[in-house]
């Protein structure tokens, strides 16, 4: 196929065999953020390229390198979404939502757009569901958040696949200390750090904790730490948290090195990672951004969140053979209809069957075809009956009611009986 009739590289598209997968999942999220007094908010995937240089900060990798940015026809600098979290602040100050200290529990799902090397479960589109509580600023909330994702893992059965890894960034002033005490070590041992690490010291420094590179994390051992310069409030506010996820029975890993690579964290910073995806491990990511509103030209209103990747999720539950099995049958219920009086009877019929059991799963024969050529898109279907509707079931208003996966004889069922009958042999979702 010629090269501009591709999908652009690390852009996916997602199969009808792989959308079954991707529904369940999006809806046991959705089901349980209903649950939990979430509301769902819908953003525009472009917006100002100005929006994310001014949230995400621009010494970042996303503001940096990562960024699809255009420029509109008017001149405009555009940039597809990189995350959700910037368009979610403009949208909650654009509509003063969050006036007052009103509180809002918002969720989001949807692609995000980043230039990356495309991997496995690193994509250029991929796609994430996220929440943004605003107006919340104690750790009853940043506990909430865990401890339903904790739930949502339970769920999905990969609760022993996940693990939990906490930290606290601190406030704004004790992180900008602590970063003066890291520069000023890490000044002292520039020639032993790698080239990234010296160019995000003057940059970046916080991100230089996240290093992979081994002669640099050999440095950062005798580092100052973090949590030697957390300020009281901070403090309390991490023993909260760790409070209500004992009171749970959550378990978790303090890890002094967990920075995020966004600049608008402050106190909790969470990843849930798992070992089972190899180097893209983080499934699930999120803290507490306190300043970010402000410094997006809002009032000051706390603000905690986080985001995970659907693509690494649906992943995981693919190599944990975690699919439930009933995902794989799309069908409940073929009906064949032979001839065409006995086609306009199974149509009328069918739509009378759908008007009585609204969830069931009806498909019917489509270009009609002989007996064996409808029986065998009926077994290929996944169907577990199919209906038979010829001139003989016509003249005496019933249908042949045939199982197709080996429960019993096919028998004869009139055609008032039929939605009666259906329900009690085909299990409705
Ligand atoms: P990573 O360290 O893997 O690059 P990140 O810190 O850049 O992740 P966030 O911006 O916190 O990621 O996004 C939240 C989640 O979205 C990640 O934990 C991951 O599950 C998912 N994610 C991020 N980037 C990608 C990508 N390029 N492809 C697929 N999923 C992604
Ligand atoms: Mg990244």
């Amino acid at each position: 196929m010629s090269k501009s009739l591709q999908a652009i590289r690390g852009m996916n598209d997602i199969l009808p065999e792989q959308t079954p997968l991707w529904r369940y999942f999006e809806g046991t999220v959705a089901r349980l953020l209903d649950n939990y007094g979430y509301r769902q908010i819908r953003m525009p995937i472009v917006e100002f390229t100005e929006l994310f240089k001014r949230s995400i900060g621009e010494v970042t990798d996303i503001v940096e390198k990562e960024m699809y940015t255009f420029d509109d026809r008017n001149g405009d600098s555009l940039t597809l979404r990189p995350e959700g979290t910037a368009a979610c602040v403009r949208a909650v100050l654009e509509h003063g939502i969050t006036g007052g200290g009103q509180v809002q529990k918002l969720w989001y799902v949807g692609p995000m757009f980043r230039h990356e090397r495309p991997q496995k479960g690193r994509y250029r589109q991929f796609h994430q569901i996220g929440l943004e509580v605003f107006n919340l600023e104690g750790p009853d909330i940043d506990a909430e958040l865990i401890v339903m994702t904790w739930r949502l893992w339970g769920e999905l059965g990969l609760r022993d696949a996940v693990k939990l890894e906490l930290n606290s960034l601190g406030t704004s002033e004790s992180r900008g200390r602590y970063r003066e005490a890291l520069v000023e070590f890490l000044s002292a041992h520039l020639d032993k750090l790698d080239e990234d690490s010296q160019r995000r010291l003057k940059t970046n420094p916080l991100r230089v904790l996240d290093t992979k590179n081994a002669e640099t994390q050999a440095v950062l051992v005798d580092a100052p730490k973090m949590a030697d310069y957390l300020d009281d409030e901070s403090r309390a506010h991490f023993e909260g948290l760790k409070a209500r996820l004992d009171a749970v029975g959550i378990p978790y890993v303090i890890n002094p090195k967990l920075v995020r690579g966004l600049d608008y964290y402050s106190k909790t910073v969470f990843e849930w990672v798992t070992d089972k995806l190899g180097a893209q491990g983080t499934v699930c990511a999120g803290g507490r951004y306190d300043g970010l509103v402000e410094q997006m030209g809002g009032k000051p209103t706390p603000g905690v969140g986080f985001a995970m990747g659907i693509e690494r999720l649906v992943l995981m539950l693919e190599a944990l053979d975690k699919v439930p099995e009933e995902l794989a049958r799309q069908v409940d219920v073929y009906l064949c209809a032979f001839g065409e009086a006995a086609e306009l009877a199974a149509l009328s019929l069918s739509e009378r069957i759908r008007d009585q059991l609204p969830n069931l799963r009806l498909q019917i024969n489509a270009g009609a075809g002989s007996f064996k050529s409808q029986f065998k898109k009926a077994d290929k279907s996944g169907a577990l009956y199919a209906l038979i509707l010829g001139d003989d079931e016509l003249a005496q208003q019933v249908v042949g009611f045939k199982p197709l996966r080996g429960q019993g004889e096919q028998q004869s069922i009139a055609w008032d009986a039929l939605a009666a009958h259906l329900a009690t042999c085909v299990v409705q979702g």
